[in-house]
């Protein structure tokens, strides 16, 4: 069984319990990260702190702990649970006021709920999705305007994985306005000659942490990042594709409703950039 984190506390799983009245629970009032662990270290954990910080503060949610404190928190977690791979789920709400309102309590009397679990991926980074690439589809997105900020507001993103699914494909793609957006968690990249092409920065898109770091790792590849918006069909006609995220890293795109990408195999460049991620992520983690 889990040993998680409640609120100051380590307990089993089990044991760990948060009030019907959280705003967690009631309005999706809260925040998330989710930071991979690899041979016991914690990846870009700097990156998710912060962009944790930014989330809570465009919410004006209180920020519960220091990054020092969180840093402990995670460590202790993947000590107590034996993590050698696998991630650490962080979420911190506005907490629990007595009664369901719309207004927010006040934060004197109702301090943020914090809860982080473990989860046990031995092999994350040997997944062998990453070898043959996984498949998308395309769907409208149909999320809030405020994709910048990473809140627990995921039934659309679960939807969307839903109907990748049930098309017996691994994930989806979401469009608006006739361009991509973004995958459903996680950030979607093309891949022409020498050039990545990924949507730019804007409340339209997480800022995902791992993109940051690819697109930097990229470029000191000798590689051009085009930071910019493409359509499903030039996606459909580029060399490759792939989606980042903290969980997946770098992980090769083949196929976009039913099309296939160049031959149908992870190209070179996708490939590439995620042995780089890796290594260099590991040599700096933890
Ligand atoms: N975009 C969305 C909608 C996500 O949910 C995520 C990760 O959960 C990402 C992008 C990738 O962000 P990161 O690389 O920080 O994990």
């Amino acid at each position: 069984m889990r040993t998680v984190y409640l609120n100051g506390e380590y307990v089993p799983e089990n044991e760990a319990q948060v009030s019907i009245f959280d705003r967690g629970f009631l309005m999706a009032d809260g925040v998330y990260e989710v930071t991979s662990v690899l041979g016991g270290k914690l990846i870009d954990f700097a990156g998710h702190a912060k962009r944790l910080e930014r989330s809570l503060g465009e919410l004006d949610i209180q920020k519960p702990a220091a990054f020092d404190d969180l840093l402990d928190i995670h460590r202790e977690l993947v000590t107590r649970n034996d993590i050698t791979d696998g991630m650490i789920y962080l979420q911190i709400t506005r907490g629990a006021p007595d009664d369901r309102d719309f207004v927010y309590p006040d934060p004197e009397t109702t301090k943020p709920t914090v809860v982080l679990f473990t989860q046990n991926k031995p092999g994350l980074a040997d997944s062998p999705a990453a070898k043959v690439g996984i498949k998308v589809i395309s769907i409208e997105d149909q999320r809030w305007a405020r994709r910048d900020i990473k809140t627990v507001q995921l039934l659309y993103p679960s939807m969307a994985k839903m109907a990748a699914k049930a098309a017996g494909k691994d994930d989806a793609w979401m469009v608006e306005d006739g361009m991509v957006t973004e995958g459903s968690s996680n950030n979607a990249y093309i891949v022409k000659g020498n050039t990545i092409i990924t949507r730019h920065l804007g409340n339209e898109i997480l800022h995902g942490i791992t993109r940051a770091a690819v697109l930097r790792f990229a470029r000191e590849a000798q590689m051009t990042v085009e930071e910019r918006s493409f359509t499903i069909a030039e996606a459909q006609e580029a060399d490759e594709a792939f989606i980042t995220s903290a969980s997946t890293f770098v992980m090769p795109v083949v196929e976009i409703d039913d099309k296939q990408i160049g031959d149908g195999k992870p190209g070179s460049i996708a490939p590439r950039l995620r042995e780089i991620y890796l290594d260099e992520s590991r040599k700096v983690a933890i």
